[in-house]
């Protein structure tokens, strides 16, 4: 080969390594390091931001975003307008007779964060703002794979306490802090969310943060980031037997440091009470809470179900990732945050215990596997509600007969209400928040406890954890969980994410007809609604003996195990989904049969039961 062949050669090649790197998976990266000041008489606070962004997408970028996410606590915000229009507003934020509480915040009440001066590599950029996004036109383009530093004073005022965050909340918790500081917007393959802040949810960019907060010394703090100078801080967070010097001045500044997150959150009180528990291998948990005799019993006897669901989480998806996590009371219900949550304390034991598992259940389905919870909600309440539940039968003796049971009955209401929209919803653009709610929570957690009902228990189990594996810290997508469930089952799933989360087909498989012939028994099922499924189908006898059978879908080109250890399965031949009825056939009399039994696990999201049974007269 003559040297300039080589040449065209690897020039060739290289053009295809080159078109191969931009399908390839890419993600921003952000290094924020803040100092905060906070007022706690006025709640206004102030703040300096050094960002430094680098671009890893193939992408040359002319503009930026930020959220500015307190803005929507003002009167007229889309937050405010929405809460007006929508039929079934969220009670938290309306008064008793259904009137939006942001409409009346008066001006010291309302939250508001603006950017006070702006610079991109020491260049000042033109900025304005539109409700909850800061549009930032860039001095200069920042290039594919380079890196800016922005630098941003900016101001606040906490609101009081709508939703999610803010002041003074109804425990009498003084600083719920999230989404409080100017957050850049995520830009991916699929391009900009720059979403206004209108009811839910959120996407971020993976990052390290560095936080100062300097806030009155009596006010104990928790949230996401590692404690830099907890021997000179105290407040529980020091080395024990550290005796802590006193300090000069009014205030404390707590320096947090949080490494490979995508948001962060802190709460403060001047009556919390610190407990600190160690995971047995695995991190140190905070809890904080009022000094306040009604909760405190419960708050104790949460911090062992913390540590039982931690271990359950980390053996059942994958081992959690940092050194820390925190149970704080405040906010109005239970959100996640970057190794922290915020819920209320006044609860029963059980709603106590459950919420927490909730929560922390999202630091891996949101946090760490951070789907994009504006586009795929039910990828990230779906799956916390499945891996929740699961956890909560195991460390509270829930009902283990169906964990799931009022989650189908929850779905079956909405799929039959004639309100139910596809998952593919923006979480913003849902008619009702009952559809949403549904939509998100129980029909998302359908999607796996359905899918190992498609490709069996054991399978979904190894599903999850490899889904972890490969996309922990990542944005994940729809198709990602699909991809790793067929890889694992050896079965193909395209039918099953399209019809489950971008329709609203619904499944519905009967029994049609039963009838004789001579020694054997015909069984003619139907398809009547339009998703197909494969079926799992059982026989008692009169003996009380039992036999299944099993038709797979064509268009699965695979099969699942025998779900069903001791009894005996006969595998079927495959049903091509677009035939209306199926037959098959028993080998023994009619005579001998009691009933015959469509799904017995009752995973299948049947929205018609009535027609899944068949009983000898
Ligand atoms: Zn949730």
């Amino acid at each position: 080969m003559t040297k300039s062949l080589f040449t065209f050669f690897t020039a060739i090649f290289s053009i295809g390594l080159l078109a191969q790197n931009k399908t390839d998976y890419w993600q921003q990266h952000v290094d924020y390091t803040m100092a905060v000041n906070m007022d706690v008489k006025t709640f206004q606070y102030t703040g300096t931001q050094t960002l430094v962004y680098t671009n890893n997408s193939p992408d040359e970028l002319k503009r930026v975003y930020f959220h500015l996410y307190f803005n929507a606590f003002q009167p007229g915000s889309e937050m405010d307008i929405r809460l007006q229009n929508i039929a079934d507003p969220d009670d938290r934020m309306t008064t008793p007779d259904k009137k939006s509480r942001i409409a009346s915040l008066t001006e010291s009440e309302q939250g508001y964060l603006h950017a006070i001066s702006l610079t991109q590599d020491g260049s000042k950029v033109s900025f304005s703002e539109e409700g909850t996004v800061l549009v930032v036109d860039l001095a200069k383009p920042i290039a594919s794979g380079a890196k800016s530093t922005f630098n941003m004073e900016f101001k606040g005022q906490v609101p009081l306490q709508i939703r999610r965050s803010g002041r003074n909340s109804e425990e009498g918790v003084a600083l719920s802090m999230s989404q409080w500081y100017p957050k850049l917007a995520e830009y991916d393959f699929e391009g900009w969310h720059a979403d206004p802040y209108i009811a839910r949810e959120f996407q971020g960019v993976w990052g390290d943060f560095d936080v100062k907060l300097t806030i009155d010394k009596e006010y104990t703090v928790g949230g996401t980031g590692y404690l830099q100078n907890a021997d000179e801080i105290g407040h529980g967070y020091e080395t024990p037997g550290t005796k802590i010097k006193k300090q000069k001045g009014k205030t404390l500044t707590w320096h947090f440091k949080a490494p490979m997150v995508h948001d962060f959150m802190w709460a403060a009180d001047p009556d919390y009470i610190h407990d600190v528990q160690q995971v047995p291998n695995g991190p140190v948990l905070h809890f904080l809470y009022k000094d306040d005799p009604k909760i405190l019993e419960n708050w104790k006897n949460l911090q062992p179900k913390t540590i039982e669901a931690m271990e359950f989480f980390s053996n059942n998806i994958g081992k959690y990732p940092y050194d820390q996590y925190s149970v704080i009371q405040g906010g109005d219900g239970g959100m996640e945050y970057a190794m922290s949550t915020l819920i209320t304390g006044n609860r029963k034991f059980g709603s106590l215990v459950g919420v927490m598992a909730h929560e922390l259940a999202h630091s891996w389905f949101q946090h760490i596997l951070a789907t994009n919870e504006s586009k795929h909600e039910w990828m990230d309440e779906g799956f916390t509600s499945f891996i929740s539940k699961l956890c909560m039968t195991e460390i509270m003796d829930f009902d283990k007969e169906n964990p799931f049971e009022s989650t189908y009955k929850g779905y079956r209401n909405l799929a039959l209400s004639g309100k139910e929209q596809p998952q593919t919803t923006h979480a913003d653009r849902y008619a009702l928040n009952f559809a949403y709610g549904i939509s998100a929570y129980s029909k998302g957690s359908i999607f796996l406890s359905q899918l190992g009902y498609v490709i069996g228990q054991d399978k979904l189990m190894q599903t999850i954890r490899t889904y972890y594996d490969e996309f922990k810290f990542k944005h994940p997508v729809p198709n990602d969980v699909k991809r790793v469930a067929e890889k694992i089952s050896g079965i193909e799933l395209d039918w099953y994410l399209t019809d489950w989360t971008q329709t609203t087909n619904t499944i519905d498989y009967g029994i049609k007809e039963v009838s004789t012939t001579e020694n054997s028994t015909k069984v003619t099922l139907e398809r009547v609604g339009l998703m197909p499924m494969p079926l799992d189908i059982l026989v008692v006898y009169n003996d009380g003996s039992k036999e299944t059978f099993y038709a797979p879908l064509r268009i699965m080109r695979g099969e699942k195990e025998n779900p069903y250890e001791g009894i005996e399965r006969t595998v079927l031949e495959d049903w091509p989904w677009a035939y209306p009825t199926y037959d098959f056939e028993i080998s023994k009399p009619m005579s001998s049969i009691q009933a015959i039994v469509i799904d017995p696990s009752q995973l299948m999201a049947d929205v018609n039961l009535e027609n899944n049974v068949w009983q000898a007269e």
